[in-house]
């Protein structure tokens, strides 16, 4: 069978991670990333037939010199890949309402890429310098749009609206957008696969743990609730970011405490989650190996990770069963993905304990056998089911773009 390759590129502030992706298979021919933009010690890692390799990229390297280095030193020696890649699709964190699916760029959808920029401040104009750049390097491939808001368009205004003054949304955007959104569509999609059922027809819970995390109910294949907001900062406890918070602390801090907004934005974004809770590590391994040798911040910052999560889930479940009033059985599965909830049998024994009265009974050797890039499901027969399932955001985006092209 003839391969359908795209280019995939996934630009944030201060890095740029790529992938050669088989849009029929999912397969990557060549991934890799680009690091420390800015600083003195920018460098490339990248692996291509299982071989790994690196290299400096020199001082304040930043995008446009990063994709040149693939194109002019990493691709130049794979040119059978370069011949068979038909398209570039880009990962664009904010679409705002705009955009409701992904788009084939021209200069109309820059522009509104760019006007979203102050809902994403810091992904945005980097998503947009890597659009120009692969513009520049490849004048002849047709590049695509692909938005992590854009799965999220489909939730209904009573999940969407803040409970603010209704003129800030309608004058100034200011809504639940939610975030992960190829995350979450594709492991709807598997989990459907998994179950055996139409995805029209299939409810899910899909929990997103990674350093970002998120949860979102998707019913019938679209999303109709989801823990971040306009930006990614409220809902779970994540890596650095503190997730839902009483907005007053904020007055608090500023007006009583000294701090500036900058700061609390600092603090809010960088310093807190199971980094500031634990004061040890951002990091979910370096965290669950504290709690073996009974560090009490690890302990602490692992139980209110697992605790909100439980609450998010359990709320809903509830919504399941109060908007829909269909019995309990309708919600299909819970899906864990990302890099905690694909690995970490811990946190999901945690969660599924705490969520024991919805009947999930944790299966031991099936939650040890689902770590480490195989699914499938952790839970005994006949209760609620919870599945693994590994994410592959770059294969949505390689499968978007390639339609759009065709
Ligand atoms: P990102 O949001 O940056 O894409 P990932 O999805 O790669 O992040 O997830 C990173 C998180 O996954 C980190 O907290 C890391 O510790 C956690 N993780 C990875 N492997 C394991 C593991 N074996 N056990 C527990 N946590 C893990």
């Amino acid at each position: 069978m003839s391969k359908k390759l795209v280019l995939v590129l996934n630009c944030g502030s201060s890095s740029l991670k790529f992938a050669i992706v088989d849009a029929l298979t999912g397969s990557e021919t060549l991934s890799g990333l680009a690091e420390y933009f800015g600083l003195l010690n920018s460098c490339i890692k990248w692996k291509v037939n299982g071989e790994k390799h690196e290299a400096d990229l020199g001082p304040f390297t930043a995008h446009r010199e990063a994709i040149e280095y693939i194109v002019n030193i990493i691709l130049s020696d794979y040119p059978e890949f370069v011949a068979q890649i038909q398209a570039i699709g880009h990962r664009v964190v904010h679409g705002g309402e705009k955009f409701t699916q992904s788009v084939l760029i021209d200069e109309t959808v820059i522009q509104d890429i760019e006007n979203c920029a102050g809902l994403a401040p810091l992904h945005n104009p980097a998503h947009l310098t890597g659009i120009r750049s692969a513009q520049a390097s490849f004048p002849l491939l047709p590049q695509v749009a692909v938005f992590d808001t854009a799965f999220h368009q489909t939730m209904p205004e009573k999940a969407y609206i803040y409970a603010i003054p209704y003129k800030l949304y309608r004058k100034n955007n200011i809504r639940r957008y939610g975030m992960h959104g190829s995350s979450h569509l594709f492991v709807s999609r598997e989990a459907a696969k998994l179950l055996g059922k139409p995805l029209l027809d299939t409810n899910i819970i899909s929990a997103h743990l990674g350093n970002g995390a998120s949860i979102t109910a998707i019913k019938g294949g679209k999303s109709v609730d989801t823990s971040m907001g306009l930006t990614p900062l409220e809902g779970l406890v994540m890596g650095t970011r503190c997730g839902d918070l009483d907005a007053s602390i904020i007055f608090y801090m500023v007006n009583r405490l000294g701090y500036t907004l900058e700061d609390v934005n600092r603090i809010l974004n960088n310093q807190s989650g199971l980094l500031g809770i634990s004061e040890l590590s951002h990091d979910c391994r370096t965290i669950e190996q504290a709690v073996q040798s009974g560090h009490k911040g690890a302990i602490l910052a692992l139980e209110i990770f697992c605790y909100r999560l439980a609450k998010y889930i359990a709320k809903y479940i509830a919504k399941y069963i109060a908007s829909y009033t269909v019995p309990l059985d309708r919600l299909d599965a819970l899906v864990f993905t990302g890099g905690i909830g694909e690995n970490s049998s811990l946190v999901r024994e945690k969660i599924l304990n705490l969520l024991g009265v919805f009947r999930f009974e944790l299966d031991n050797d099936r939650n040890q056998a689902t770590r480490f890039g195989r699914q499938g499901k952790i839970t005994k027969d006949n209760g609620q089911v919870a599945l693994v399932i590994p994410t592959n955001e770059e294969w949505v985006i390689a499968q978007d773009t390639i339609s759009l092209v065709n």
